[in-house]
């Protein structure tokens, strides 16, 4: 057989090989965003960030080492829905969290808690720089344009995780910190 014919096949060999393997890589990708990501946000869903969760909570122990969570909720979101309709609540929330995801750190995570919920899980942080966060946040989304040209703001709660933490206590901490500003005026930060 001639040289170049073999090397013919080889190449074009390879070439579907190649095809082949970037394929599946596409489908597996597919496969995790879909377990792991909200659709309609393409963020972090709830499941996912429990998980992240129960490993950082570990190496926080382990290492002595901050770790705090911000959990965040929009104000009066079912006016929005109510007076809009529900597709442009849809694109508020996209736009949402696009901006939560610009303004965090590559060692933050960001997630799509339910509805109208958002949780970051911040990695060696404390629950005052959380707070700082939470607030340059809090002033960032109420300054910020959504497609109906109104202003959007939200209700945030931090809360720091305690080594002697029983389960997910500090969710609920934050989940109450969050409350908390619902309670008294919404558009703020509280930490418990
Ligand atoms: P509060 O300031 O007390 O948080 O009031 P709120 O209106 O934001 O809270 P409420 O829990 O009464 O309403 C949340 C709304 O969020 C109701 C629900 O229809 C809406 N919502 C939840 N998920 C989605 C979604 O995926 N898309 C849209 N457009 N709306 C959603
Ligand atoms: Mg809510
Ligand atoms: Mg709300």
């Amino acid at each position: 057989m001639h040289l170049s014919f073999v090397l013919f096949i080889v190449i074009l060999f390879n070439i579907k090989m190649y095809a082949e393997i970037k394929k599946r890589k596409k489908a597996e990708k597919k496969l995790e965003d879909n377990a792991n990501k909200d659709p309609l946000t393409n963020i972090y869903n709830r499941r996912k960030l429990s998980r992240i969760f129960e490993i950082e909570k570990l190496r926080a122990s382990r290492y002595k080492h901050d770790l705090s969570l911000i959990f965040i909720d929009i104000d009066n979101f079912k006016v929005v829905n109510d007076t809009y309709g529900h597709d442009l609540g849809d694109k508020v929330l996209i736009k949402f969290s696009e901006i939560l995801k610009k303004n965090i750190r590559k060692t933050d995570y960001l997630s799509r808690w339910g509805g109208e919920e958002f949780i970051i899980l911040l990695t060696e942080t404390n629950a005052s720089h959380a707070a700082l966060l939470a607030e340059k946040l809090k002033d960032i989304i109420a300054e910020s344009p959504f497609s109906h040209k109104k202003r959007i703001t939200a209700s945030f709660g931090v809360s720091q995780y305690l080594y002697d933490d029983q389960e997910k206590d500090v969710f609920k901490r934050a989940d109450n910190a969050m409350y908390y500003v619902k309670e008294h005026g919404k558009n703020a930060v509280k930490i418990l």
